[in-house]
Formats: C-alpha cells, sequence, structure tokens
C-alpha cells in the first residue's frame, strides 16, 4: 500500500489547519494591492532610517511601471533586478507586474560570466542593477553579452533612500554615474502621478519570476514561479507560520533567492506588514535592525541565524520582539537549535522547499518540534504543507515503505509549470506523478520527513547552491588544467565547502593559490573552490568515470 496518499502528516497540523487551502488571492500583485488598499499609510519597507509606505511604494512602482511602458516595456517582458535587498528591488518587482511583466531576480554575487548566461537565456527588456554593479560588472561584460544588455538600464545606489550610511556595510556610497543608464531616484521622481499603466491584471497561471537554478548540466534554468504558485505559498507563510495583520518581517534571506521573494516580501504583504531590508546581510547590521524595527517573524539559512548567535555583540534583547522563527535552505544541526534557544528564547522551525516549489512543502507546524532521527541524528525538515502531495520513490520508482529512504516527489499548487524556454529539462523533472526533487529523504510512521541525502551532486553552501559542473566547466578553461572534479567537502560554518581536484597536462606547472585566483574573478564568491587538491591522476571507475565520492571522502 501507498503509505503517502493517506497523508499520515495532517494529524500533526496546528488545530485549525486543513489539509488543503484555498488560496484568498490568485496573483501576487493582488495580494499587495490589497496591502495598499488597507494600510496604504502603514509602513511597507523598511531600510535603515528609511521606512517606505504601503502608499509610498504603490506610488512608486506605478511610476516605474509607467516609465518601463514609455521605454518599450510590454506585457510578457522580463524585468532583471540585479540587486541587494534595497526598496528598489519590492518596487521593481511590483512595476513589472504592473507592468503586466515578469520580474528575474538576478543573484548580485553573479559576475560576468553568469551575469552573461542569465541574460542570454532571460532575454529582459530592461535591468534595474545597483550603479557599482553597472560599474564593474554589467560595463565589463564582453561582447556577446553587452549585445544581451538592453536598452532600459536603471541604476540605484545604496546611497538612496537611506541616510545613515552604516560604515559596516558601505565604504563608498556616494552614487556613482553611469553612462548609457538612468537614475531611479530621477525616474521615479519624473513619472510619479502619471497616469498608471493599463496591463491586464495578471492570471494565475502567469509566470511571476523567473528564478535562476542550476542543475546538473551546469547551465542555470530559469524556475517560472507563477502568480498562482506565490499566492498559494504565501498564505502558507502567513497561516503556518502564524504571521498576524503588520507583524513585521525581518529581511535576513536574500531577496533574489525564493526565500526572500516569498518568506520574505509576499509574506510581508500578505500580511500588510512592513520588511525589514538591511542591503546585504552582516550579521551585527541584522541584530540593529531587529532591535529597531521590532519584527515578529523571520526565515533564514541556519548559517546567518548562527552568524547573529554567534556575534559577540549579540544579546538577547535583540531578538526580543520575534516570536516565530523558520530557516530552510540548508540542514539545521539540532545542537544549534538548542544553542538559538538558549541564548535568544526562540525555538527554530525547519522549513524545507526548492526555488521549484515557490519555496516550502515541508514545514515544522507551528507549537511543535521536529523529531530528530535517532540513526543519522538529522533534524526533521517537518511535514508536507496544506495542499502538498508528497511521496517518497524508492529506486525502482515505486512508493517506497515508511522509514525507507528515496527521491522525495512533489506536486501541488506551489511547484512550478516548468523552467524557461527548456522542454526537455522540464519534462526530465516535472513528470506527471510529481516533480523530482533531487533530494534522499524517509517518512517515519508519523508522518515527519528527515533528509538523508542527495540525489544530486549538488554543493550546499550556506543555503547558497553551487553545481559542480558549473566550478568545473571554468576550471578546464584554465590552459593548464588536464582534469577537474569539484566535490562539497564538510565545513564547520558553511556546512559544506566547495573542494576541487584537478590532474595537470603534461609539463604544465601550476600552485593550487593561482587556480583559486583563476576561479575567483570569474563566479559568484560563494562559488570558487575553497580547497584545491593537484594530483597525477584523478580517481576513475573502470569505464573512465571520475569518482567524485573518493574525492569527497579522502
Ligand atoms: P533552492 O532551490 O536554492 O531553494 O535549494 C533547494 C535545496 O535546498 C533542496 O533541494 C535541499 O537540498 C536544500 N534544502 C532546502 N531546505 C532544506 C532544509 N530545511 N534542510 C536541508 N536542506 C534543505
Amino acid at each position: 500500500m501507498n503509505p503517502y496518499s493517506e497523508r499520515p502528516w495532517v494529524k500533526l497540523y496546528t488545530p485549525g489547519q486543513p489539509a488543503d487551502l484555498t488560496p484568498g488571492f490568485g496573483d501576487a500583485l493582488a495580494i499587495f494591492r490589497a496591502a495598499a488598499g488597507r494600510a496604504a499609510e502603514k509602513p511597507a519597507v523598511q531600510y535603515f532610517d528609511a521606512t517606505l509606505s504601503y502608499g509610498d511604494v504603490d506610488r512608486d512602482s506605478d511610476a516605474l511601471a509607467a516609465a518601463l511602458g514609455r521605454r518599450g516595456f510590454r506585457a510578457g517582458d522580463r524585468l532583471a533586478i540585479y540587486l541587494q535587498n534595497v526598496p528598489d528591488f519590492v518596487i521593481a518587482m511590483l512595476a513589472a507586474w504592473k507592468a503586466g511583466g515578469i520580474a528575474v531576480p538576478v543573484n548580485p554575487m553573479n559576475r560576468e560570466r553568469e551575469l552573461g548566461i542569465l541574460l542570454a537565456d532571460a532575454r529582459p527588456a530592461a535591468l534595474v542593477c545597483h550603479d557599482t554593479l553597472h560599474r564593474d560588472v554589467v560595463a565589463n561584460l564582453d561582447e556577446a553579452g553587452r549585445a544581451l544588455v538592453p536598452e532600459t538600464v536603471i541604476v540605484t545606489s545604496p546611497a538612496d533612500w537611506q541616510r545613515r550610511n552604516d560604515p559596516r556595510l558601505f565604504r563608498d556610497v556616494q552614487p556613482v554615474d553611469r553612462p548609457g543608464t538612468e537614475r531611479m531616484q530621477a525616474l521615479l521622481a519624473r513619472h510619479r502621478g502619471e497616469a498608471p499603466v493599463q496591463a491586464a491584471a495578471p492570471k494565475s497561471g502567469d509566470t511571476a519570476f523567473l528564478v535562476y537554478t542550476s542543475g546538473t548540466t551546469g547551465l542555470p534554468k530559469g524556475a517560472m514561479n507563477t502568480h498562482g504558485n506565490l499566492a498559494f505559498n504565501a498564505q502558507i507563510y502567513r497561516d503556518w507560520c502564524g504571521l498576524t495583520e503588520g507583524v513585521g518581517v525581518l529581511g535576513v534571506a536574500p531577496l533574489f533567492h525564493i526565500t526572500g521573494l516569498v518568506g520574505h516580501i509576499l509574506a510581508a504583504f500578505i500580511t500588510a506588514s512592513p520588511l525589514a531590508l538591511a542591503f546585504r546581510f552582516d550579521p551585527g547590521v541584522m541584530l540593529d535592525a531587529a532591535q529597531e524595527r521590532r519584527p515578529g517573524f523571520t526565515v533564514a539559512a541556519i548559517t546567518a541565524l548562527m552568524a547573529m548567535m554567534n556575534h559577540p555583540d549579540a544579546t538577547a534583547g535583540h531578538l526580543e520582539s520575534l516570536k516565530t522563527i523558520y530557516s530552510g535552505g540548508a540542514p539545521i544541526p539540532p545542537a544549534v537549535v538548542e544553542q538559538f534557544r538558549a541564548k535568544f528564547g526562540h525555538y527554530i522551525h525547519n522549513i524545507y522547499g526548492l526555488t521549484e516549489t515557490s519555496s516550502p512543502t515541508h514545514a515544522t507546524p507551528l507549537g511543535r518540534e521536529a523529531p530528530v532521527d535517532p540513526n543519522s541524528g538529522a533534524l526533521s525538515v517537518g511535514v508536507p504543507i496544506s495542499g502538498a502531495e508528497v511521496w517518497i520513490a524508492a529506486e525502482d520508482g515505486s512508493a517506497a515503505p515508511v522509514g525507507e529512504a528515496g527521491e522525495i516527489v512533489s506536486s501541488g499548487p506551489m511547484v512550478v509549470p516548468g523552467y524557461w524556454n527548456k522542454p526537455a529539462e522540464t519534462a526530465a523533472s516535472m513528470k506527471p506523478d510529481g516533480f523530482r526533487t533531487g533530494d534522499v529523504a524517509f517518512m517515519d510512521e508519523a508522518g515527519w520527513f528527515y533528509l538523508t541525502d542527495r540525489k544530486k551532486d549538488m554543493i550546499n553552501a550556506a543555503g547558497y547552491k553551487v553545481w559542480p559542473r558549473e566550478v568545473e566547466d571554468v576550471l578546464y578553461t584554465h590552459p593548464a588544467v588536464r582534469e577537474a572534479a569539484v566535490v562539497g567537502v564538510r565545513d564547520d560554518y558553511r556546512g559544506e565547502t566547495v573542494k576541487a581536484a584537478v590532474s595537470l597536462k603534461a609539463g604544465a606547472k601550476l600552485e593550487p593559490a593561482d587556480l583559486i585566483a583563476w576561479c575567483k574573478p570569474r563566479m559568484a564568491a560563494y562559488k570558487y573552490p575553497r580547497q584545491v587538491v593537484i594530483l597525477p591522476e584523478l580517481p576513475k571507475t573502470p569505464t573512465g568515470k571520475i569518482l567524485r565520492r573518493e574525492l569527497r571522502d579522502g
């Protein structure tokens, strides 16, 4: 018998939580409009000493949508948002939707090579980025990349909106003038009050975001998170995390990641709450923001919560206002949950999902504590949320018995319909009987799920995902490298970190430090190998396949 069809986990739900959930909104823009309608004067975005109300954000996203429309942006067009956690991110995302388009968040750590690949796939009609990223990355794209930069480029500075200029984050915050770009602040000033664009309201099946994730092929794929996906999981955050109207969300996770998009921006909108943003994550700055803005909720990778806990100035008072804390994206060591509770008095609830599931498919029900598997020591990632259909596929494709590990297969209103422009990759993972997550787990009798391994070779460095193939591709561009293999190895702080093993061409000489220096400018900082070993030969099977596992253990 299939032990999953009975959904044994439903009896673990917090009282009042339905087995299936009917979303109150059909699209993510409607969630914002409802908040702007009932809470126009209430804070929507807090950024150092600045506060933008829901009315302000509504007006400015109208202005940007109008500006985009005048520059030829049409329904279905993509707006690339290459920003840290700044108010402009939220404004740009809404403007894209108001203009009938799709928002494409781009990791601000991406370098030229990575940005070029995204531009080639998403083909944005406009780009919003930091002036410094324009200077340091966009302007340095190779010829092919430069040809893909849209005509409309809008730049912002971290000095926009706020006057505090926190020295822990900002060394030089003078706005930088960039040729061929327009400044966001000037543009908003010019278009405020202009007639709003007349794009049709988004439909539930319309793509709201392309969120890029990599994969075994090394080429990033844009997961098409629809408005319906987002409206569903925004409500899950509200109902499952017990978020009340105006609760306040602390923006610890990066907004370009699905956790930030759904667990921060949309969780704030659906409760008409302020979202506290602080550029990029700095533990001391984040603690101060929590103390100053007094949010009630956050969700973040465990490494960020650990960094806050271990900050020398951290006191229980810093996180006193928080009522609920969730953590997802990477395995949570159970000992850290206890240390965090001892320090701040808060229990960290595990939550699990992927970009392709628009954030959670599993969570620890509020009021419960996730059990720890006595054999592996793994903390349960929770139980399938309302409306999630989840089962564990054994090697032969059948449903694995209770307690036996296999691949998590998920379906439900939070699962994306596919990847942008990638029918083959879509068909390979979005099967009729569910989305293949690549995560290996088992379910216990009660219905709790435990991740035990990964089918995919992905490295999880503090919640940032690194795909060996991508790093290997860059290693192979070095003229001295004959063979390269990249694996994840244990790291006390990041959970896992990136290790490369290479062999060299005959007569070539190379030091590990040279290879690290080669990789650094060619990829986001979390991806480059932290350890490099140079071997005469890489371990291989008799058929010539490189044995990653041996490299990992050796
Ligand atoms: P992303 O698409 O960046 O959100 O990454 C999704 C992957 O992160 C999943 O496939 C898991 O491998 C991992 N992950 C997400 N949540 C958790 C969690 N709570 N515990 C352990 N790993 C997680």
